[in-house]
């Protein structure tokens, strides 16, 4: 059944609707072995309308520009080569212990910031903010975005941030078979590396939809998959500083926040980035990457178990 075109932006976020949700255990902050419940609900509802990744779709970039970006993402990448290669090391070591993660150890009052279903037009000005309060982030892309928007994802790069594999256009991995499962993955870091970039090391599952194929299937790419322990709601469009305040109220050392760059109207995002960055930096928190998290507060074994409730 075809889904039907969504009438505003707001219908853009049809894909949140929740349908069923998928507990995942991953432990509690506390390494004590105890082990808390994270929620995530995940829609089902089919593939991304492409229409509204367009939306707000900007001219084409000068390609001297794009040119600049993706050498300085190159030498970036080349002069991080040392760090990058202990990071890669520390994601292994999850992938190795269970494949998913939803947050970090709290050892250090660090927190990674991720960005979904971009790029997009919002992506440069995220990117921004991000520079302004030295906060580094991941961004979790989609395949054909990129070559929309390649400009973003080379600065991106340049600046330290890390992208991550979100499949090729959004679909729901848990109703395919392995070898649509592989395509979307591959398709994906095919766009990527096709750009000069290495090949992501971190997925995350469209709605949040995950089995033990899509982990296994990730792995199997060399991928950890990576789930999110705060949730900013950001696509419901609350009012920016509504956002800020509920982020800010339930941030915790190794937390992994789940927001939005693309996918729809981001205008909220954007505006509350601003105060979720200074307002962490106020409470002592660093804003690192996804890889930066796992390497400097190693999640205990016991935090990456994974449960499941049936499908309601
Ligand atoms: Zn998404």
């Amino acid at each position: 059944m075809p889904k039907p075109k969504p009438k505003s932006p707001r219908a853009a976020t049809d894909h949140h609707r929740r349908r069923r949700i998928v507990a995942i255990a991953v432990g509690a902050a506390v390494a004590v072995g105890s082990v808390g419940i994270v929620a995530v609900s995940v829609g089902s509802s089919g593939t991304w309308d492409p229409q509204q990744l367009e939306q707000g779709a900007t001219a084409e970039k000068p390609k001297m520009e794009l040119e600049a970006q993706a050498r300085a993402a190159a030498a970036v990448l080349a002069k991080r080569k040392e760090e990058i290669k202990a990071e890669n090391a520390a994601i292994d070591r999850v992938i190795q212990q269970s494949g998913i993660i939803s947050q970090a150890g709290p050892e250090n009052k660090e927190v990674a910031l991720t960005f979904d279903d971009g790029p997009s037009s919002y992506t440069g000005g995220i990117l921004d903010t991000l520079k302004k309060y030295d906060a580094r982030a991941t961004f979790f892309t989609l395949g054909n975005q990129i070559g929309e928007f390649p400009l973003p994802m080379q600065r991106a790069v340049a600046e330290g941030h890390v992208v991550g594999n979100h499949t090729w256009d959004h679909q729901d991995l848990t109703r395919l078979g392995p070898k649509d499962i592989r395509t979307q993955m591959a398709d994906h870091i095919d766009a990527v590396t096709g750009k000069g970039l290495p090949a992501p090391k971190l997925f995350r599952p469209p709605y949040g939809a995950v089995n033990d194929l899509v982990v296994a299937e990730a792995r199997r790419a060399g991928m950890l998959t990576v789930m999110w322990s705060l949730d900013t709601n950001d696509y419901k469009l609350p009012a920016a500083e509504a956002m800020a305040a509920q982020v800010l109220a339930e941030i915790h050392p190794g937390a992994i926040v789940l927001a939005h760059d693309g996918g729809g109207d981001r205008t909220t995002t954007s505006a509350a980035l601003p105060i979720i960055l200074k307002g962490l930096t106020k409470a002592g928190y660093k804003m690192v990457t996804v890889p930066q998290l796992l390497l400097d507060n190693p999640p205990a074994a016991e935090q990456n178990t994974v449960q499941r409730t049936p499908v309601a």
